[in-house]
């Protein structure tokens, strides 16, 4: 099972620079990111097995990669088969103030369009959303954003949207039409991916071009921490059934070598507390590798962070 090991190697250096950002702010959440640091760094060998711990942050690559293949797991028997089709509804962007009460804004709204529709049709829409936030470094404001997966035409669809366009009207909110936006029917499971993608996405790796970005990042991404924790990723509404969100703990997979002492990880690699001996011996791809691979049409294989796997894992 070297190559879970290995993709897992890639995450857990590819979230190292944004972390030691983020434990440098020393604030109350320095825990939580201590937590993310010490995720999967000890290996300890059980016969021919080798057992990790996760952190289960969402911030954290190793866990994020598992966390959107195991929500698509869940949820994809349930989805398959049905008329749907992602939405994304945004409203302007907001100070660091105004995130917090944004998003409920946003939920309660959209629970509003929901109730509405029931009373027009007399039967509740089914379906699920995501709450995703992005900054804008320049203007220094977040981007609250939905992304909803709607069992519905694209008539409905549209009604949606534009239902939403008018609840923020009548709020003082102000949206723009080009910024909503209507997928086509769902028929690949890849779609799904990017939907359960969004709850985990933060900048890593290359994104962070320089020292002053990473810090600037580390910023935003622990103001946006405090507004997501401890809240479900996913909500569903209609005969969609809501999933448990929680994740393994530990991790067990088998070696192909055997092994005696524990291995710590230390920089780029997991090494035997012994011998020195590396445990992945193969190397991380370099940032000319990466680059190239996300401008690649197979952008969602290979992007950090998702398994290549991931949207044909059993269902
Ligand atoms: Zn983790």
């Amino acid at each position: 099972m070297i190559e879970t090991l290995q993709k897992r190697r890639y995450a857990k250096w590819l979230t190292q620079p944004l972390v030691k950002e983020l434990l440098i702010l020393d604030n109350p959440r320095k825990w939580h990111y201590q937590n993310i640091t010490n995720c999967c760094s000890t290996g300890f060998i059980e016969d021919d097995r080798i057992k990790m711990h996760y952190c289960k942050s969402r911030l954290c690559l190793v866990c994020a990669r598992i966390k959107t293949a195991s929500m698509l797991n869940k949820y994809y028997p349930d989805l398959k088969g049905r008329d749907m089709r992602m939405v994304t509804l945004t409203s302007r962007n907001v100070p660091l103030k105004d995130l917090k009460e944004r998003i409920a804004f946003m939920k309660q709204q959209l629970m509003y369009v929901r109730r509405l529709n029931t009373r027009v049709v007399g039967v509740a829409m089914n379906g699920l959303y995501t709450v995703e936030v992005t900054y804008n470094p320049t203007s220094k404001t977040y981007h609250p954003h939905v992304h909803a997966l709607l069992e519905a035409s694209a008539d409905k669809a549209h009604w949606f949207v534009n239902q939403w366009l008018l609840a923020c009207k009548k709020h003082g909110v102000k949206a723009s039409i080009r910024g909503q936006h209507i997928g086509q029917r769902l028929t690949n499971p890849r779609q799904l991916l990017e939907i359960f993608k969004y709850v985990t996405k933060f900048p890593h790796g290359k994104e962070l071009k320089d020292v002053e970005s990473l810090r600037q990042t580390a910023k935003m991404v622990d103001a946006i921490m405090v507004t997501i924790h401890n809240k479900r990723m996913v909500i569903t509404f209609g005969n969609i059934r809501a999933h448990d969100e929680s994740q393994h703990e530990v991790s067990t997979i088998t070696l192909d070598t055997k092994y005696e002492s524990p291995f710590s990880w230390a920089n780029d690699n997991w090494y035997d507390q012994i011998t020195g001996e590396e445990l992945v011996p193969i190397k991380i791809p370099t940032p000319k590798v990466i680059k190239y691979k996300r401008k690649d049409k197979e952008y969602y294989d290979e992007v950090p962070g998702v398994p290549k796997d991931a949207w044909e894992l059993k269902h």
